[in-house]
């Protein structure tokens, strides 16, 4: 294991007794199919605390991205609570919901949905715009947060004259400038190289850590995890394993997922 990659390992230590930020309770989703009803998530319960970083791991069709639509308001549950800073998504009118999502929720999806006719620094400001809080300070703080994503020469670019992994870092980025109690992340490094990866993630794990954010990262790639507090493991719509000791985690990003 790389020395660097180790010392950055070992100071991501969970902060005991930090504030919940999530906590889901029972979350089911289920769909219709011709074979019946599919349970794409079933009965998933866990918490995520201010700081926390945690990655969902799991075989294609366990249940992930459905998982992470509903965290993002973007999909109502079948049946159990989710709650963000103690509120319950479910009980909340279509507009709070909006306004929730907006203001306290940050997300980049596997289709990074950049606005193809802003350039990347206007894709990151379009947060604070949103909300109203696009000032000067606003302005700069996006500029800096691009250029430490390795983007500060390619701001003024529209998102068709970027690769797909400088998108997914603009995506990243927009996810991140609103300073949201809740970052979700569906598979951020699927496009970059592994060198670019490990450095996203790290960013990643460094703004929630330094901003006291809770932080959701669906990825399959297993090495990823080293940069994260806690693992959750998923299999057909059930949460099956937690990883949550140092050495559970690094063990996991060596490639040894228990079954
Ligand atoms: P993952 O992200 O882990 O690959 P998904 O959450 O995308 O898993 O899917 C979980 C299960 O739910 C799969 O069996 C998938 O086919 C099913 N599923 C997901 N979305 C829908 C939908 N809109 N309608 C019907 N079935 C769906
Ligand atoms: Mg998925």
């Amino acid at each position: 294991m790389d020395a660097q990659i180790m010392e950055a390992a070992t100071a991501y230590e969970i902060k005991p007794r930090q504030a919940v930020a999530l906590e889901t309770r029972r979350v089911a989703k289920t769909y219709p199919s011709d074979l019946g009803l599919i349970r794409a998530v079933d009965d998933v319960s866990f918490e995520v605390r201010q700081g926390e970083f945690v990655a969902l791991v799991g075989p294609s069709g366990s249940g992930k991205t459905t998982m992470l639509a509903m965290l993002a308001a973007l999909l109502s549950p079948s049946s159990g609570q989710l709650l963000l800073d103690g509120m319950d998504l479910a009980q909340m009118s279509d507009i709070e919901r909006v306004r929730l999502r907006r203001e306290k929720i940050g997300f980049t999806f596997q289709a990074n949905n950049l606005v193809p006719y802003l350039t990347a620094l206007e894709n990151v400001e379009l947060m604070l715009r949103l909300n109203g809080r696009l000032d000067k300070a606003g302005r700069v703080r996006s500029q800096e947060l691009l250029a430490r994503l390795g983007l500060g020469e390619r701001m003024a670019n529209l998102p068709s004259q970027l690769s797909g992994g400088q998108q997914q870092r603009v995506a990243i980025a927009r996810a991140l400038i609103h300073n949201p109690s809740l970052v979700l992340a569906d598979e951020p490094t699927a496009s970059l190289d592994t060198e670019r990866a490990y450095q996203v993630v790290e960013t990643f794990a460094n703004l929630i850590h330094e901003n006291n954010r809770a932080g959701i990262m669906v990825t399959h790639d297993l090495r990823m995890v080293t940069y994260t507090d806690r693992v959750l493991q998923m299999r057909d719509g059930k949460l099956v394993k937690q990883y949550v000791t140092r050495e559970e985690i690094e063990g996991l990003a060596g490639g040894r997922l228990e079954h």
